[in-house]
């Protein structure tokens, strides 16, 4: 539910405003153009939030902006974006633009400056996103009354909702998006006009489409984006697989469906945008995987972390996320299930340690704690289990044990050295057959036990393949 607190935009305060921005609008007001702050920054001023960066507009061309700041990075001239370092820091200086046609809902055909500010504030999405304020004498520009919209917490889009999402098909995303980090509701005119513009929502590039999700998750409750994304047909074009687990029941571990279940879970991992969209993928795999027991008389949902994981692969390769961050998602989907019982013996937990990775736990317990908080039923056994782990773990740590090859007291160049193998893939098998007898009884690492243990391992190998 939308948390109300009372707006009051009279007290902005200009002392908020970095000394360098204002004297970037100073100079430039000196050299008799006009200069403001713009943006997301003005937004977040008036609300009395931490802005994220400080955006400057003004009617000097790029060319004209280059000459008047010493240090600069021509950043997008064409674009008329032009950076401006001072004190170490960057900030994005953009002249005026108008409106350019787009033809093919993804951007602009060209870049046309004009050097009135209105006319720039028209071509911005929102209302919120459209004011202007002189940082220097708090004289605010605000036509399409973007304060009003602040203090009633809403969505509007600049000009008529349906042209602007169909001019550029990314801003039915960034509704919803800035409905969930703003916690602010979509105006209806501008909601309804989102079904009619998916046709061009359907063109935009995943690497926007990405950054947009990646946005949504520094909110509080991101699910509030992706409930609305589901409800307005955005999902279904970026991301059908999570509609599958859309109303469906679970079993008796469970008071929420898979999707909500998945919602409670992402809003439930703060802080990192990459484990929020593990937690948003990690019982992806669920729907395809369900089965009803009849020992039970419950659904099953075996084997659902690996397909899960099978699915997640391809969806952050769509969304173009980077190989680590892919690495990582499916990482931690691949392996976000594990049921802890004081039973574990150290051996078990030193190859738990081995398969997630010591870099990897902290990540895989937030997310436990999040899916184990988000199933809508008392959480205090689960995160009972979670707690001994922890406390297990750490113990096995200290006992400084092998967890990883790296830690054996032989490496590659030992095996080959020693033992005349050649490099190729049999160092890392060899290695990672060490590691298995290491993990059971760490007595087992010293150089001669492991050579002696390599060279049986090698001479089986060879006799497997040679022989029969
Ligand atoms: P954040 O604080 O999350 O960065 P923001 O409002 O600064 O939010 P940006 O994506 O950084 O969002 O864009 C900066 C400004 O540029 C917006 O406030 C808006 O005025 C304008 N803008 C950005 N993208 C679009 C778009 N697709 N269509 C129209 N205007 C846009
Ligand atoms: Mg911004």
């Amino acid at each position: 539910m939308t948390q109300v607190t009372h707006v009051d935009l009279s007290e902005l305060d200009l002392d908020r405003v970095p000394e360098d921005v204002r004297a970037i609008c100073q100079r430039l007001k000196e050299r008799g153009h006009k200069a403001y702050i713009v943006g997301g920054c003005v937004r977040d001023l008036l609300l009395g939030k931490e802005a994220a960066d400080w955006d400057v507009t003004t009617d000097a061309k790029p060319e004209q902006v280059v000459k008047i700041f010493p240090r600069v990075i021509p950043t997008g001239m064409q674009h008329g974006t032009v950076t401006v370092l001072m004190h170490g820091k960057h900030y994005e200086v953009t002249t005026f633009r108008g409106e350019g046609a787009y033809s093919d809902g993804r951007r602009p055909d060209k870049v046309e400056f004009v050097s009135d500010i209105v006319a720039d504030l028209a071509r911005r999405d929102f209302t919120v996103n459209a004011i202007a304020l002189d940082p220097n004498d708090g004289h605010v520009i605000d036509p399409y009354d973007g304060r009003k919209d602040l203090e009633r917490h809403v969505i509007r889009a600049v000009g008529v909702p349906l042209e602007r999402f169909r001019e550029d098909g990314l801003r039915v995303l960034r509704a919803a998006r800035f409905s969930a980090t703003l916690e602010f509701d979509l105006d209806p005119e501008t909601e309804k006009a989102i079904e009619p513009s998916l046709d061009v929502y359907k063109k935009v590039s995943q690497e926007r489409v990405r950054d947009e999700w990646v946005k949504a998750m520094k909110a509080r409750r991101p699910s509030r984006a992706f409930d609305l994304m589901r409800t307005s047909g955005i999902l279904a074009i970026t991301c059908p697989e999570l509609l599958e687990g859309v109303g469906m029941e679970q079993n008796k571990w469970h008071g929420y469906d898979v999707w909500r279940h998945g919602m409670e879970c992402m809003d439930g991992c703060a802080g990192d945008p990459v484990l929020r969209i593990a937690a948003l993928l990690h019982d992806v795999g669920k729907p395809r995987t369900r089965a009803f027991s009849d020992k039970t008389q419950d659904w099953t949902f075996y084997e659902h972390e690996r397909i899960g994981a099978e699915i997640a692969d391809p969806i952050c390769q769509r969304l173009r996320f980077s190989n680590d961050e892919r690495a990582r998602i499916v990482h931690l989907v691949r392996n976000h299930l594990f049921h802890y019982t004081s039973e574990w013996s150290d051996a078990s937990v030193r190859r738990f340690i081995k398969r997630i990775g010591t870099e990897s736990l902290e990540d895989l317990f937030a997310l436990n704690e999040a899916d184990v908080r988000a199933k809508g039923r008392d959480a205090t056994p689960d995160l009972g289990a979670l707690e001994g782990l922890k406390a297990h773990i750490a113990r096995v740590i200290a006992q400084g044990a092998a967890l990883s090859t790296r830690d054996l007291a032989i490496g590659g160049r030992d095996l080959m050295s020693e033992l005349g193998l050649l490099p190729g893939p049999i160092i890392g098998r060899t290695l990672a057959a060490l590691l298995e007898e290491v993990l059971a009884d760490p007595g087992k690492n010293q150089r001669d036990t492991l050579l002696a243990m390599a060279k049986k391992l090698v001479e089986n190998e060879r006799g497997e393949a040679g022989g029969v």
